[in-house]
């Protein structure tokens, strides 16, 4: 049981080249054959299909960087920003902002367009959105990283891009609570007369008008979502697997907001987490890991090279993929799972955290052997539905602890349960009210993520039944036939 070192691999977000040097589309084309293997299936106009497919618009600009180098000379850096809308069928525009080194036009497009159906899929009315800027957050400090979103920022909020009404930005991989912090006290700096200034981002901390579960929502819907298809009989049977999440081995790849939080509801429900993966570094365990305890070590090190608690050798961070379990969750970038690693993916369930991890290449190889996937704009809807709460929270100015009673109620049971236990002593009232009140905000949220996952789930299932097409194709035909019926109720104009 010795702890064993584990060389480096990060992931790449280039299209990759298969064994006998097939080359795999990139990322947006990738989405356009996923939409068109769907679209194929649907009744609708070929024409509307085309305009329902491309995306609307694309904002790309540059900023100007200040800094100094490494011989102690300022120097000024070019860093290419991005803004996508893919769809204005339903307003605001709505998707997070991604900071990468290799963020381009290509991979914000593609991201902007899963939003679109990500969103109709899971009946949050928003149209599709996602930007980006090409830095490597690691290195800058957080005085450069506060200056490159607040100029990013304003550009975007002065020209009218983004807005409460407009195109409202969340985190992505590479942001968080913080960047949403600036950007909404930017946001309040131009605009101070807007009464709903606070619904320019979602995201926010709690503090600062977010709301409470968004920061784990879109690990918690990738749970839901796996749940319910291990939770059918049917398609566990033919995968030859038992019903339910308890004893599933799980690996998650991916330790960022999705990923952690996916892999501690599967360890909470009762679900062995055998492999974690990150980009520098993966741990194995076939007798289970301990979710914190590797998190913790990441934090600290920021890499798992190293970690005492694995045992099991293995290459490099990618082969986290494709080591045994029942359940793989990739929950990092784009492209993860392609022409070069598919055949050896041992899990009989995918459930796409990341958005777009799975080429289609790749998609029709885990089927035909015998794979299901769980397709990312289901699987990870999670993140927006609940900042659609968070946006509704803001419009609203409410507290929704304070108005819904039933969940206020069953809120304060818990938190009553959850702190006597822990403190052994009786609540001061203002405690109690303001421990209530958040305890019941976190009962909605969670209790509305459930539900629409669960929803959502039944509907995918039916379509995939009656046409005879796979998770990905039926979310996809969900998602265009309400498109569909929006353009065809506001007609064409002019
Ligand atoms: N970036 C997340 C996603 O890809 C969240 C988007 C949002 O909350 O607007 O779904």
């Amino acid at each position: 049981n010795s702890g064993r070192i584990l060389s480096t691999r990060s992931y790449s977000t280039q299209p990759v080249v298969g064994e006998n040097g097939e080359q795999e589309p990139k990322f947006l084309q990738q989405v356009g054959l996923y939409f068109d293997k769907a679209a194929n299936t649907t009744l609708h106009e070929p024409g509307l299909l085309q305009y329902i497919k491309e995306v609307d618009s694309l904002y790309e600009f540059l900023i100007p960087h200040e800094t100094i180098n490494a011989d102690g000379k300022r120097v000024v850096k070019t860093i290419r920003a991005y803004r996508a809308q893919h769809s204005h069928h339903r307003l605001p525009t709505k998707g997070g902002i991604r900071y990468a080194p290799d963020v381009n036009r290509n991979e914000v497009m593609a991201l902007a367009t899963l939003m679109t159906f990500k969103c109709a899929c899971v009946d949050v009315p928003f149209g599709g959105g996602k930007g980006g800027i090409a830095i490597n957050p690691s290195e800058h400090n957080v005085t450069e990283i506060e200056r490159i979103t607040r100029r990013f920022a304003s550009e975007l909020i002065q020209r009218g891009i983004i807005g409460p009404a407009v195109d409202v930005p969340a985190p992505d991989y590479g942001t968080g609570m913080r960047e949403m912090s600036w950007i909404s006290d930017t946001y309040r700096a131009f605009r101070p007369n807007d009464i709903n200034a606070m619904g320019i981002v979602t995201g926010k901390p709690v503090s600062q008008n977010g709301i409470r579960g968004r920061n784990e929502a879109t690990g918690l819907g990738v749970f839901y979502s796996v749940r319910e298809l291990v939770e059918d009989d049917e398609i566990m049977r033919s995968v030859g697997l038992t019903t339910g999440i308890k004893g599933k081995k799980v690996i998650v790849q991916g330790l960022g907001n999705v990923g952690y939080f996916a892999a501690k509801f599967f360890q909470e429900n009762g679900a062995k987490v055998v492999g974690l993966g990150e980009r520098f570094g993966a741990v194995y365990n076939p007798d289970g890991l301990d979710v914190d305890d590797v998190n913790t070590y990441h934090k600290v090190k920021h890499s798992l090279v190293g970690y005492p608690r694995a045992h099991t050798l293995l290459q490099n961070s990618a082969d986290i993929l494709e080591q045994d379990c029942d359940i793989l969750i990739p929950a990092a970038l784009e492209g993860v799972i392609n022409l070069t690693n598919a055949h050896r993916i041992k899990a009989k369930v995918i459930g796409e955290g990341a958005n777009g991890p799975t080429t289609p290449a790749a998609a029709e190889i885990l089927e035909k052997n015998g794979a299901y996937i769980v397709p990312d704009l289901f699987c990870n809807a999670g993140g927006v539905t609940v900042s659609y709460f968070e946006w509704l929270k803001n419009l609203g100015h409410v507290q929704f602890g304070r108005l819904t009673r039933q969940a206020e109620e069953k809120g304060k049971r818990n938190m009553i349960d959850k702190l006597q236990t822990l403190t052994g002593r009786e609540l001061s009232s203002a405690e109690y009210d303001v421990l209530t009140r958040g305890a019941a905000e976190k009962d909605f949220v969670y209790s509305g993520l459930e539900g629409t996952m669960k929803e959502s789930y039944k509907v995918i299932r039916q379509i995939s039944k009656d046409r005879q097409v796979n998770f990905r194709t039926a979310a996809y035909v969900s998602a265009i036939d309400k498109i569909s019926l929006c353009y065809q109720e506001f007609g064409i104009w002019p």
